[in-house]
């Protein structure tokens, strides 16, 4: 299920240098159009159907389609990012649309601090953290080091 551009939808990320999608694709596919000012997905065969560009889009202006095998009745898929959480607005080819929304985090924003929690340890110390003898308490729940 490849990514695609809704071109409506697309302002190039206000002509910056670089937009979002083409910054955050991990296998360069996306490009922009420098007359149209539009971005587009160069090879989408090629695409690893990661969802970055679709969930980085600051103008939701990236979809996927599904596959008939996967979504026998074919959709749009178009996310919106919040910080909580991630909607998906999923529209049938027969109208319907229906939303799905999941939570994207277990901590509050912010509340987590690597660089706190690994405070009074040797930074330049070739070990891993989980090699120093701390052990990580509940991390499914909220990742914290004890000593
Ligand atoms: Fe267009 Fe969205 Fe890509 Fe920006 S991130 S260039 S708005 S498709
Ligand atoms: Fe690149 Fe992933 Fe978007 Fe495909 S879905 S174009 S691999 S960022």
């Amino acid at each position: 299920m490849p990514s695609f551009v809704i071109a409506e939808k697309c302002d190039g990320c206000k002509g910056g240098e670089k937009t979002a999608c083409m910054y955050i694709c991990p296998n360069d596919l996306m490009v922009l159009d420098p007359n149209e000012m539009k971005a587009y997905n160069q090879e989408p065969d090629a695409c690893w159907e990661c969802f970055s560009c679709i969930k980085i889009c600051p103008n939701q202006a990236i979809g996927v389609r599904g596959y008939s095998d996967f979504v026998p009745m074919g959709s749009d898929l178009v996310p919106m990012m919040g910080t909580e959480d991630i909607m998906w607005t999923c529209k049938f080819r027969n109208g319907n649309v229906k939303r799905f929304k999941f939570p994207i985090r277990t901590t509050p924003e912010g509340s987590s601090n690597a660089y706190a929690d690994l405070k009074g340890d040797d930074l330049d110390s070739e070990l891993l953290a989980t090699e120093t003898g701390k052990t990580l308490v509940a991390p499914i729940e909220a990742p914290v080091w004890k000593q």
